[in-house]
């Protein structure tokens, strides 16, 4: 009896300690998936939130201080149109029948309809989606076409000035030999595609084209600004219809600000005018629907984006980086710049040449680099905002990405063989092609 006693004493023992090693262990794991569960919670927050597509972030803080704040000279836009304007709902157009191979004229001046028929047409091909992300101020189809089976996107902006009309149609021809390529089974063009994919919008002003190349007849609406302007005077503006600088309208932190001078620089002005080549932004930012529509493309492509390319028609140069911009954002840009100057011979810009604060910001290059910087709107500025995001605006949120402006020409011109030389004798497609394989 004793002995047994000892014994089942012995077992209880050997039982008891198993037992505490074993729930000490558990109780290790355990704490250890918790610290785990608040390290993961923790990095989760040090993330910074993607911008969904189709979602606007907004802040009620503003990022400038006061004095700065007092000297705005343009309203800021309006949150509501913010929101509605970058959660604006798809719009792709299905168009069915056979692709027909199409062939680009450079000697010919087209009018807009005309090319709004080769995109369709282009959008007849497997490889190509057509949507129409706005309409101008005339009453015109803006369209976006994305090209390619690719998982990154670089993105082409043209047309955005009424006298630049040169890059729509370096642009259209480039879009025209990819997809043609593509359906005739070119080896290399089919690779191409499958690997990337480009998203274009080829005119951004459709009315400032038009109206530009055929006079101001050719506008729907004949009391608007530019239906009213002469011939040369159409030489030279830039606006849309109203007489807007669109390049000048996006609601990027330093839209209609001066900081760095107070006085007006005399080369530039402000004011809607036929006798200058104006800068006018508006009254509002965000007024013009030409705006809109690209800033809702903008937001679109943004969680795809690797290269952003605006391509205006003078200077033969190259805008690239920003100086209140992180250091990343600079290299990227001027990476990509310099891959573009190499191919064209055009001259790469110092990003002290986008210097904020000069009383002429509010483009789309500026509006698109912030945002993919991870600023975002301010509901009492109207205005993009560095303050919610400070902690990390100093860095890109999507890796490796770049924003240029290409200026193609030594000026801008309506003259057809000066375009096409250009287009061949500063090998843009092959400056295209190689932004869109930068690794
Ligand atoms: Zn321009």
């Amino acid at each position: 009896m004793h002995k047994r006693k000892k014994k089942i004493k012995y077992s209880r023992l050997l039982f008891l300690i198993i037992f505490n090693l074993l729930l000490i262990l558990g109780i290790v794991k355990i704490v250890n998936i918790l610290k785990n569960k608040e390290i993961k919670e923790e990095e989760v927050k040090e993330e910074i939130p993607l911008i969904s597509k189709y979602k606007a972030i907004v802040t009620d803080s503003e990022e400038q201080n006061k004095d700065t704040v007092k000297k705005y000279f343009v309203n800021g836009m309006d949150t509501n149109d913010y929101k509605n304007t970058i959660e604006k709902i798809d719009n792709y157009i299905d168009v069915s029948g056979e692709y027909n191979e199409l062939n680009y004229d450079f000697e010919k001046h087209y009018h807009y309809y005309e090319l709004e028929e080769i995109y369709n047409n282009l959008a007849k091909s497997s490889i190509v989606n057509l949507e129409i992300i706005g309409k101008s101020v005339d009453g015109r189809n803006i369209y976006s076409i994305e090209i390619g089976n690719g998982d990154t996107v670089t993105m082409f902006e043209a047309g955005i000035h009424a006298s630049e009309i040169a890059s729509p149609l370096f642009i259209t021809k480039f879009m025209i030999d990819l997809v043609n390529g593509y359906e005739a089974n070119d080896k290399e063009v089919k690779e191409f595609l499958n690997k990337y994919k480009i998203v274009v919008l080829p005119v951004a002003n459709p009315d400032g084209y038009e109206i530009t190349i055929f006079g101001g007849n050719a506008a729907n609406n004949k009391d608007l600004f530019l239906a009213k302007a002469t011939s040369e005077q159409l030489d030279y503006l830039k606006c849309n219809a109203n007489g807007v600088d669109i390049n000048r309208n996006f609601p990027s932190q330093t839209s209609g600000l001066y900081y760095k001078k107070y006085e007006l620089d005399e080369s530039v002005s402000l004011t809607k005018s036929y006798e200058t080549e104006s800068y006018y932004p508006g009254e509002t930012l965000g007024s013009e629907p030409e705006t809109r529509a690209i800033m809702y493309w903008q937001n679109k492509w943004l969680p795809y984006l690797k290269s952003y390319v605006a391509l205006h028609s003078a200077g033969q140069s190259i805008y690239n980086g920003k100086p209140y911009l992180s250091d990343e954002y600079n290299y990227n840009s001027n990476v990509c710049a310099e891959i573009v100057g190499e191919i064209t011979d055009y001259f790469v810009l110092d990003k002290i040449d986008e210097q904020a604060g000069e009383g002429n910001d509010g483009t789309s290059s500026e509006y698109m680099a912030e945002t993919l910087s991870g600023f975002i709107f301010s509901s009492k500025t109207g205005r993009l905002s560095t303050d919610y995001y400070k902690k990390y605006y100093s860095e890109l949120k999507y890796k490796n990405t770049c924003v240029i402006v290409i200026e193609a020409l030594e000026e801008y011109t309506n003259n057809l063989k000066i375009i096409k030389k250009e287009y061949y004798n500063h090998k843009l497609e092959e400056a295209y092609k190689a932004i869109i394989e930068r690794e």
